[in-house]
């Protein structure tokens, strides 16, 4: 029985490793998308439209799906079903949900607080599976006739096997994939409220968050200050070790292979060129434990600025002119999260209609949040979660024509 919100942060800990404090944040993100969309679900509005004949009456009705598949991954074992669940439900669809293989606990607690509110047995199913199963069952849910919905929040690779899955038999889909956030300082930034965002975007989660940054693009006048305030601000204010005690900011990673990925892509960067301003290694604290990292000196060329780290590794790329920054911010095949700091009105507007993304943060590093619409474009996905949009992922619209009248 979970008596509380906390024992809730607690299995997240437990089974997923990150702070203690950021589980209980979790938590009330998690429970706000069943509040906003138990709210949401009194305003699924359809509509009257004007017929062009005299003896036609014209309705356009708002209907369940039917049937959702929702699998998730690791990184948020509450929020990401809730987001995902919390709309299925108010739109009147049921849900079957597959877990991460390394964070199942919180998807079955989530089905005890189901029971607890009196949710019908067979609306919120959970189905947890080895990792050896994954791509068996994940099959199973994705072709099955039954199911007319799949929502997906993981890898741009997983995610592009599910959408051939789903071609099959024409479902609709939801895709939350990676990521390969910028976050840009111009010149005009406010440099300390450069550098505590930064902190705070690169560094949540151990970097383990889809939306984090994962190049860092400095424009030549202000480099250096950033440079030198964001590793004393890492050094200072980022604490490594166990999760349950107070003072840690910073978890393990979730595996040995993230380790090694983030290994590999400072291996690569120093081997071009790049300067490690502090962090580098595995932490002594343990196996899949890291220093948080800050690179300098670093290029396109390099490894880190081509693809999603994942981990707590923050590099540095000098750039001179305003072009050259969203040139080099828009070369990837995808775009989920871009950051800027820059206190010039004219280039706010210019560069937040430039991304090519989903989500823009202007002189913020933190940007998630129920009311507002999350998802990306390009290779970061199809559709929207959260937000007033969020609801419309699972219904569908059926336009009924009264004639003869
Ligand atoms: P990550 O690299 O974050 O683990 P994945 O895309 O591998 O990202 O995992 C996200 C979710 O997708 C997890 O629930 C995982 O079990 C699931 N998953 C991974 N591979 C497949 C697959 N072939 N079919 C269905 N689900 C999968």
């Amino acid at each position: 029985m979970m008596e509380n919100k906390e024992e809730l942060a607690r299995i997240i800990t437990a089974e997923n490793g990150k702070p203690l404090k950021e589980a209980q944040g979790e938590i009330v993100y998690s429970a706000s998308f069943l509040e906003w969309f138990a709210e949401e679900a009194r305003r699924i509005y359809g509509d009257v439209i004007p017929a062009s004949a005299k003896d036609r009456r014209v309705l356009v009705l708002k209907q369940p799906v039917g049937v959702a598949a929702i699998i998730t991954p690791w990184n948020f074992p509450s929020a990401m079903i809730t987001r995902k669940v919390g709309a299925a439900l108010a739109a009147g669809c049921t849900v079957v949900v597959k877990p991460a293989e390394d964070t199942p606990l919180s998807a079955l607690a989530l089905g005890e607080l189901a029971n607890q509110a009196g949710i019908p047995a067979g609306v919120y199913n959970v189905v947890p599976c080895s990792r050896q199963q994954t791509a068996a069952v994940g099959e199973v849910l994705c072709t099955d006739p039954l199911v007319s919905k799949i929502s997906f929040t993981g890898s741009t690779a997983t995610g592009k096997i599910l959408l051939k899955h789903a071609a099959g038999t024409v479902k609709r889909v939801s895709m939350e994939l990676g990521g390969h956030a910028p976050f840009i300082v111009f010149d005009s930034a406010n440099v300390d409220r450069a550098v505590a965002g930064a902190l705070a975007s690169k560094y949540r989660n151990s970097g383990q968050t889809c939306v984090c940054t994962n190049r860092f693009l400095v424009q030549k006048g202000i480099h250096d200050e950033f440079v030198e305030k964001f590793a004393k601000a890492i050094e200072k204010e980022l604490h490594v070790g166990n999760g349950f005690d107070a003072k840690t900011t910073q978890g393990p990673l979730i595996n040995e292979k993230a380790v090694e990925k983030v290994e590999k892509h400072i291996k690569d960067a120093v081997s071009q060129g790049a300067s490690i301003v502090t962090g580098g290694k595995r932490h002594s604290f343990g196996k899949n434990f890291f220093e948080p990292t800050l690179l300098s000196n670093v290029t396109t060329k390099m490894l880190c600025t081509q693809e999603e780290t994942f981990g707590p590794l923050a590099p540095v790329i000098k750039f001179e002119t305003e072009a050259e920054a969203v040139a080099i911010a828009n070369a990837a095949n995808v775009g989920l999260a871009g950051y800027f700091y820059s206190q010039d009105p004219a280039q706010i507007w210019r560069v937040a209609e430039q991304l090519e993304v989903g989500m823009v943060g202007v002189n913020e590093g933190i940007i998630s949040s129920v009311e507002c619409p999350f998802g990306g474009v390009k290779e970061s996905g199809l559709g929207r979660e959260g937000s007033k949009y969020g609801i419309d992922e699972y219904l569908e619209i059926k336009y009924v024509c009264f004639g003869g009248l």
